[in-house]
C-alpha cells in the first residue's frame, strides 16, 4: 500500500488518531468500517446470500423500495460536474455511494448512542461534537487530485471523486449540520436535490 492510498485497514493515521477526541475517530475509521458492513447491502452486495451465494433473498416490495432510493442517489451523482461538461457517472459508483452514506449514518448513530447519558461535549471553535464528526468525514476522504486524474476517475472507477465523496455525502445530513457554514465551503456549491 502506497503512502497516499486510502485505506480501509485499521493502521493509524488518517483514519484513526488515539489522541484525537471520539467524534474524529467517529467521523473516519468509524465510516470506514460502517461502510464496509454497508457494501454486503449494496446494489451488488444484497444479491448475494450469508454464504456468499448469487441468490435472491430480499422481497420484491424491499428491492422495488431500494431501486427507488438507489435512482434518487445515482441522479444526485450525475448532477456533480468535475469541469464544466463533465459529471460524475452515478450509476457506476452507486456501490460506494451506498457504502458512504450507510456508513456516515452508522457512525452517527453510533457517536449519538455512545453519548446517551454522558454529558454533552464541548463545542470547539463554534463547532458541536455533531459538526465535527461530518467535518471529520470530509477530512478523511477529501484529497487534492489532479483535474487528469480526475478526468479519468469518473470514467472509470468505482469510488466517486474526492470532492463528491465528500460534499455528496455529508450533504444528506444536512440537518445536522446546518447551523454552521460547513456545509457551504467557499466556492463550492452543492446542486439542490429533488427529493
Ligand atoms: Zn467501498
Amino acid at each position: 500500500m502506497t503512502v497516499p492510498t486510502s485505506n480501509a485497514d485499521y493502521s493509524p493515521l488518517p483514519m484513526f488518531d488515539l489522541a484525537a477526541n471520539d467524534e474524529v475517530n467517529y467521523g473516519a475509521i468509524g465510516v470506514v468500517i460502517g461502510h464496509e458492513i454497508i457494501h454486503g447491502f449494496d446494489d451488488q452486495g444484497s444479491r448475494f446470500d450469508e454464504l456468499g451465494r448469487l441468490k435472491k433473498w430480499w422481497t420484491d416490495e424491499d428491492r422495488k423500495a431500494f431501486e427507488t432510493w438507489a435512482t434518487c442517489v445515482v441522479n444526485q451523482f450525475y448532477s456533480y460536474e468535475i469541469e464544466p461538461g463533465v459529471k460524475q457517472n452515478g450509476r457506476l459508483v452507486l456501490g460506494e455511494l451506498i457504502g458512504d452514506l450507510g456508513g456516515v449514518f452508522i457512525a452517527y448513530a453510533a457517536f449519538m448512542k455512545a453519548l446517551e447519558d454522558k454529558p454533552r461535549p464541548k463545542d470547539i471553535d463554534g463547532l458541536t461534537s455533531e459538526q465535527r464528526l461530518f467535518m471529520s468525514y470530509a477530512q478523511s476522504r477529501g484529497d487534492s487530485t489532479r483535474m487528469e486524474a480526475q478526468q479519468l476517475i469518473v470514467k472509470t472507477d468505482p469510488h466517486p471523486v474526492a470532492r463528491w465523496r465528500a460534499l455528496g455525502t455529508v450533504r444528506k445530513y444536512n440537518h445536522s449540520v446546518r447551523r454552521s457554514d460547513v456545509t457551504k465551503p467557499r466556492g463550492i456549491e452543492s446542486p439542490v436535490l429533488s427529493r
